[in-house]
């Protein structure tokens, strides 16, 4: 069983994946925020650190999931 601890002005933070995500399915990773711009500066980092450390050339997928 899984608790989850949150505020009570916090409905729904931790219920579902909201706002944006990214993806890269080289590294099998990825990550989620509230905005694009923040999702992408993440997504970002990650194509810069893997570039830089590894040479990997990789791709990342940007998805908005609050449309219904
Ligand atoms: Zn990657």
């Amino acid at each position: 069983m899984t608790k989850v601890l949150s505020r009570p002005g916090n409905k729904s933070q931790f219920t579902q994946l909201q706002g944006w995500s990214w993806y890269c399915p080289y590294h099998d990773t990825m990550g989620s925020g509230d905005t694009e711009q923040e999702v992408l500066f993440m997504a970002g980092a990650h194509l810069y650190y893997f570039e830089d450390v590894t040479s990997d050339d990789c791709d990342v997928i940007i998805k908005n999931h609050n449309k219904k």
